[in-house]
């Protein structure tokens, strides 16, 4: 998966790279994050890439020609999206289309943002990671990167893990996880966890996932949505 990055910040990803699922996944050629240093097409000897907002107000806006010299230059590949605090929200189905392609593109903001004719003729998109301002595009692309790299075949050792997460297995939250000891403090971890029985942990494990969504999410998840099967699990298993 080749993911190009566009930004002022280029040693912002050092640590993202170097670190767990991004580290070894560049390491075994399944990431080919490639930044771009949007100074390196500045005109200027101070390497300039902002300029004041027309109609004024505070702050810069980072201006459209070093963007699309970089972007003509690299020939990076697409979609092309900008993070943005306005677009589209990146989630796991949007993790999931973009980890289907090939490769894809982002572009960091600075500042106030971005001169509009960059969202307009040089990019395909714009993803929001929340309804949040960050100062920059950086720690959104990296959220993006980790996310989407962790969905290419072969960066996460157990292909399981990343299939039975939240949000994978028809958008529900997941069942809570235990560990030893099976005894901690006095608080005991569920029998059925630990009765080797696949088929009640399996169902145990869909009533707690089952419970929580409702709980925490009912923008995902409803009582109405709940099929008979569904109900009989919740009752089954009062106490997930
Ligand atoms: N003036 C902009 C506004 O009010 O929407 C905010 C600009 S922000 C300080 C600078 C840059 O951070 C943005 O251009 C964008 O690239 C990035 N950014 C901030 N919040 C973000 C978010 N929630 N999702 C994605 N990118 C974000």
């Amino acid at each position: 998966m080749r993911i190009d990055v566009f930004t002022i910040f280029p040693g912002y990803f050092d640590s993202v790279l170097s670190t767990s699922i991004l580290g070894r996944a560049s390491d075994a050629d399944l990431l080919d994050l490639r930044r771009h240093d949007l100074r390196d097409w500045a005109t200027d000897r101070h390497r300039t890439v902002d300029d004041t907002p027309f109609g004024g107000g505070a702050g810069m806006v980072l201006a459209p020609e070093p963007i699309f010299d970089a972007v003509a230059d690299v020939s990076p590949p697409r979609p092309l999206l900008l993070l943005s605090p306005g677009g589209r929200v990146f989630d796991q189905s949007v993790a999931q289309e973009l980890a289907a392609g090939e490769g894809f593109s982002l572009l960091c903001g600075r500042y106030e943002g971005v001169d509009q004719r960059v969202v307009d003729r040089c990019c395909d998109g714009e993803l929001s990671i929340g309804d949040y301002v960050l100062g920059g595009g950086e720690a959104a692309a990296a959220v993006v990167v980790e996310a989407v790299t962790r969905l290419v075949p072969g960066v996460v050792g157990n292909e399981e893990s990343v299939d039975d997460e939240s949000f994978r297995n028809e958008g529900l939250l997941e069942y809570p996880q235990y560990t030893r000891p099976a005894d901690f403090r006095g608080d005991v971890v569920p029998e059925v966890l630990r009765s080797g029985d696949h088929g009640r942990i399996a169902r145990w494990r869909r009533a707690a996932a089952l419970r929580r969504t409702l709980a925490r999410r009912p923008d995902l998840l409803g009582f109405d949505d709940l099929d008979d099967a569904d109900r009989a699990l919740l009752d089954e298993f009062p106490d997930t």
